[in-house]
């Protein structure tokens, strides 16, 4: 059973590891808040850690508080947002529609027999929904990599996707590249961004002033991305596997 203590009305997991030196503390997306102990530390140490980062633990509530109220768990119901591309598209069932799902104007149209809107019809149909996003993503991003390794003169040895909690990209020391395809649902200049970031460490496997000038040579408003990319984290939170603003909820349905 998961040890837990109260601490200024909130309720703190405590994991104890016989190698964890230093406490750790963490908050999660989903609103719970872990330390990682060493197995011998009492209590009260805890709690005078607890307090010297009181101010850190309701700032990072907060935070999270933030995101799941911007990015309520999806229902997969008519009317509902969802983002592709940096542009929001409301859902639309449309039993008449020729392929599994289509942009139109500002509408997501999905196939969707009037008569199949019980929860496991909607769930599978959310599955499809999901699916489409990760093939578009694969075939778009794969251009892009394309066109960048073209202007860059770097070629990534291969391409992995992947859909991670926190990584947009990273590259091998055999550069292999591998791209979270979530990105998907940021505007193209962001998708050709974490791109050119990845290329460029085919050349330099470092973040220094050299690999930063030769990723600027490529993309423009830099530092506005990288802002894009850390208030939109969770944007995409609903392509996951399960999600990690609302993990009680079996995928987002
Ligand atoms: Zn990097």
């Amino acid at each position: 059973m998961t040890e837990h203590i109260d601490f200024a009305g909130y309720k703190i997991e405590i994991r104890r590891r016989p190698y964890q030196n230093r406490l750790g503390l963490a908050v999660y997306p989903n609103g719970v808040i872990r330390i990682s102990a060493n197995k011998t530390l009492s209590q009260k140490h805890i709690i005078k850690f607890l307090e010297e980062k009181r101010s850190w633990i309701e700032a990072s509530l907060k935070e999270v508080e933030e995101f799941r109220k911007n990015y309520p768990p999806k229902r997969f119901v008519e009317g509902e947002v969802y983002p592709f591309l940096g542009r929001d598209y409301t859902l639309k069932f449309s039993p008449e529609l020729g392929a599994p799902l289509q942009f139109d104007g500002h509408l997501l149209r999905v196939r969707v027999p009037m008569e199949n809107l019980e929860h496991h019809h909607r769930q599978r149909h959310f599955e499809t929904l999901k699916k489409s996003y990760k093939q578009t993503a694969k075939k778009l991003m794969l251009q892009r990599v394309d066109i960048y390794s073209q202007k860059m003169d770097l070629a990534p040895t291969g391409i992995q996707f992947r859909c991670q909690r926190s990584i947009w990209g990273s590259c091998s020391a055999k550069n292999k590249i591998s791209l979270n395809w979530k990105l998907i649902i940021a505007p193209l200049e962001i998708i050709d961004y974490v791109i050119v970031h990845e290329i460029a460490h085919i050349k330099h496997k470092n973040h220094s002033r050299r690999f930063w000038d030769l990723v600027e040579k490529y993309v423009d408003n830099l530092e506005a991305h990288k802002a894009w990319l850390k208030t939109h984290h969770y944007k995409g939170d609903f392509l996951s596997p399960q999600s990690e603003l609302w993990p009680d909820i079996p995928t987002s349905l």
